[in-house]
């Protein structure tokens, strides 16, 4: 290493003319290659080429630019060393096929949200978001500070895969229905898509919960395959179109507080991979996982603005009732779930205690700023 240090001063410094003769000696050895070729060992030098599947359209703001993006900072950052190429679903497997394609190790990576996983993993869905819960800062801060991304790596564990938080939407909206929520009665019988616990919310409320991939919902919408759907917020929806087949546009996003999404990576690959590329691709998501969320901050507001202003939508609060009865129902499910299965308590009791404690703080900081900005 010393070479590579007097090497490189060669190259980017004019050397003093008085250099001392040990020096110029120690230089002649180094080439004009030298740099490289006396850095590098073989496994530091081998070529990575993965590839990796998301649940996402290819390309698909927010959501389907996240692996994009990671991959173009990877291969970045490593000098061309890692090429990761991106498939949207579909493409090699479908949207709900990609834990279990980087699980087998069928595909080194992929990108998706954890709450698709709930038949499997039913503690993975804490990893994405559950009603009433963190807020995006607050799941970066217990994912990252707060002993979150220990438990979740403990929880894929068993399916031979490595997580790393790589994006969240912010805030979601409740999302698109042809008729009006005045209370409770309006929810008995309405067939939605809604993934994760705010699904069984729904259910418990009278409605029929669906889960469907986000490139199907639109078809599904306007034939009437189901009455109302949620997704991500404005900048998505506007992008699906779900203003041309439905009237109103509900919030706050009670079931989706802010959704982080997920890097998977097979253990097996990631375990062959040298440490700075481990390093550059943890590196890569926690930028990309920051990046997406100002992407959301950023859009979200000027398209709520074209789907209302150019487009006529009708943009509806929830009634209070009904938000509170979700909430009770939401708070009953969470607590029974975490009676029933040991792994989920464990992460439920980490992400409650956190959620407390951080909502104390809040009511006197974000919470009390906003509303004193409001005012
Ligand atoms: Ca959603």
């Amino acid at each position: 290493m010393a070479g590579y240090g007097l090497c490189k001063i060669r190259k980017n410094m004019k050397m003093n003319k008085y250099i001392s003769l040990a020096v110029l000696l120690l230089l002649a050895g180094c080439g004009q290659s030298g740099i490289e070729e006396g850095a590098n060992t073989s496994l530091e030098q081998k070529q990575y080429n993965w590839r990796l599947v998301t649940a996402w359209p290819k390309n698909y703001p927010g959501l389907g630019m996240a692996p994009e993006r990671i991959a173009d900072l990877v291969e970045e950052m490593s000098n061309g060393q890692m090429k990761i190429t991106v498939y949207g679903a579909g493409e090699q497997v479908p949207a709900f096929g990609v834990f279990d394609a980087v699980s087998s190790g069928s595909h080194q990576m992929g990108h998706s949200g954890g709450y698709f996983w709930k038949g499997k993993v039913p503690a993975a869905q804490f990893f994405t978001g559950v009603p009433f819960g963190l807020t995006a800062d607050e799941i970066n801060a217990w994912t990252n500070r707060g002993g979150g991304l220990e438990l979740w790596r403990e929880i894929y564990e068993p399916f031979n895969i490595y997580p790393i938080p790589a994006g969240n939407t912010g805030t979601q909206m409740f999302g698109w229905f042809n008729k009006e929520i005045n209370s409770l009665e309006d929810i008995k019988g309405l067939k939605m898509r809604i993934p994760g616990i705010g699904g069984e919310v729904l259910k418990r409320a009278g409605g029929i919960p669906v889960t469907l991939p986000g490139g199907e919902l639109f078809t599904a919408l306007q034939t009437g395959v189901i009455d109302a759907t949620e997704w991500v917020g404005p900048y998505n929806d506007l992008t699906f179109g779900f203003q041309q087949t439905a009237k109103y546009y509900y919030y706050p996003g009670w079931h989706e507080p802010g959704s982080m999404l997920e890097l998977l990576i097979n253990k097996d690959a990631w375990d062959t991979l040298p440490k700075h590329l481990q390093v550059i691709i943890e590196t890569a998501s926690k930028a990309v996982n920051q990046d997406i969320l100002d992407e959301y901050t950023a859009r979200n507001n000027k398209a709520l603005r074209e789907l209302v202003d150019v487009h006529g939508v009708e943009l509806r609060r929830l009634p209070d009732d009904v938000i509170t009865e979700f909430k009770i129902i939401a708070n009953d499910i969470l607590e029974e779930n975490a009676a029933e299965d040991e792994t989920v308590n464990k992460v439920y009791q980490s992400y409650l205690k956190f959620k407390n404690e951080v909502s104390e703080y809040h009511k006197v900081s974000e919470d009390a700023f906003v509303e004193a900005r409001s005012n």
